[in-house]
């Protein structure tokens, strides 16, 4: 399943990447792969911001607002019939995503 483009907050340091496979084990949506000694993403977009890539990676090379982003809220969103993630609910109606 694919999410809104570009609202995930998976963040990847590819140069602090040692290609210990973990991040491509434990994520449930196949973000990530391994190119060579180093892993890759496959697709942002599928990333449901669950953060077990985080948590894995015992070199931070991955950085994700797990259960906090605007992903995670519009699936929530998608549940209760609220489609806003709320990241544009301040004064600032700017800032947000949506
Ligand atoms: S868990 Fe971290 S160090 Fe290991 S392959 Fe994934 S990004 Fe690289
Ligand atoms: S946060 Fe979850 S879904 Fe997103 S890349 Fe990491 S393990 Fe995969």
């Amino acid at each position: 399943m694919r999410y809104l483009s570009n609202v995930s907050t998976l963040e990847y340091d590819h140069s602090k990447c040692t290609g210990c496979r973990m991040c491509t084990q434990v994520c449930p949506h196949g973000v990530f792969e391994m190119e060579g000694k180093k892993a890759r993403i496959t697709d942002r977009d599928l990333c449901m911001e669950c953060g077990a890539c985080m948590k894995n990676c015992a070199f931070g090379a991955i950085i994700v607002q797990s259960g906090v982003g605007c992903a995670a809220a519009l699936i929530k969103g998608m549940v209760t019939g609220d489609a806003s993630c709320g990241c544009s609910d301040g004064d600032d109606k700017t800032s947000g995503c949506c």
